[in-house]
């Protein structure tokens, strides 16, 4: 059973400190949802998690399978079984959705033996198509270029398509850029509904209060200025549904203030 555990978390952007200790353990059969404000650092978490260049991790480990992966290039975090949504955020001219997904499965594969022919087309052609059946996607999605004129909505659903079909341990899924937070998450929730099941592990991050009408996730934490400050079930979402930030933001300055 894997786990993504995080402990101590401190990143900072530009000199300035974003994460103040982030403490997380996402394991493998686990759907957790982290939520908060704008600008609290849910977004810094999953660059960080990605190995983004511009956000220095001045304290703190990720533990997954036995090695710290903030010692570990993007690539090989995912090679060892971590999807993280936004590795490939650009658009890459000339590729089909299709071929990229192609060469990740068989980068996969190689990192795994280095011997590997990669999956034969046949093959890959009609795990694609149950994939993309499972999804209730489009074929047609599979033959556009990446990214290129994709919508936010198109662009989540490349993720998901993505997250599907590389079969990670513990896949990260943040709303950022994405347009509309709404149907983002409404794309992601479906597909991750579709996919959750024992061997794989979520954690889902919006900012959307109402995440309860799209997915059930086990676990619900909140951040508030680089900190997670509360954490709980499901009924923890319904909470902040009905009373909002405010009470949490006065917990944690009561608990600041001793
Ligand atoms: P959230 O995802 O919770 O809305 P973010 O992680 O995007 O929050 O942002 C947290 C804080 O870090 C914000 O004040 C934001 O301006 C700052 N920040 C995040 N990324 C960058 C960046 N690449 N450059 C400069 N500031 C950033
Ligand atoms: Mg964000």
């Amino acid at each position: 059973m894997s786990e993504l555990d995080i402990r101590n978390l401190h990143v900072s952007v530009e000199g300035r400190e974003i994460l103040k200790g982030v403490n997380l353990i996402v394991r493998q059969g686990e759907v957790h949802a982290l939520m908060g404000p704008n600008g609290t650092g849910k977004s810094t978490l999953a660059y960080t998690l990605m190995g983004h260049p511009n956000y220095e991790v001045t304290e703190g480990e990720v533990w997954f399978k036995g090695k710290n992966i903030l010692e570990l290039e993007p690539d090989e975090r995912a090679h060892l079984g971590l999807f993280l949504a936004f590795q490939y955020p650009v658009a890459i001219p000339g590729v089909s959705v299709a071929n990229f997904l192609r060469s990740a499965i068989n980068a996969k594969r190689r990192a795994i033996n280095p011997e590997d022919k990669g999956i034969p087309v046949p093959e890959f052609r009609r795990m694609l198509k149950e994939t993309m059946d499972l999804l209730k996607m489009d074929h047609t999605f599979a033959s556009r270029y990446l990214n290129e004129g994709f919508s936010g909505g198109e662009k989540k659903r490349a993720e998901v398509l993505q997250m599907a079909v590389l079969r990670p341990e513990i896949a990260i899924m943040d709303e950022t850029d994405s347009g509309l937070d709404i149907d983002a998450l409404r794309i992601v929730s479906e597909g991750v509904n579709t996919l959750r099941g024992p061997d794989l592990g979520v954690l889902v991050i919006t900012h959307y209060q109402r995440i309860l009408n799209y997915i059930k996730p086990d676990f619900v934490h909140i951040m508030l200025d680089g900190r997670i400050v509360e954490s709980g079930g499901a009924e923890l979402a319904l909470h902040l549904e009905e009373h909002g930030y405010d009470w949490l933001r006065e917990k944690s300055a009561e608990a600041m203030n001793g």
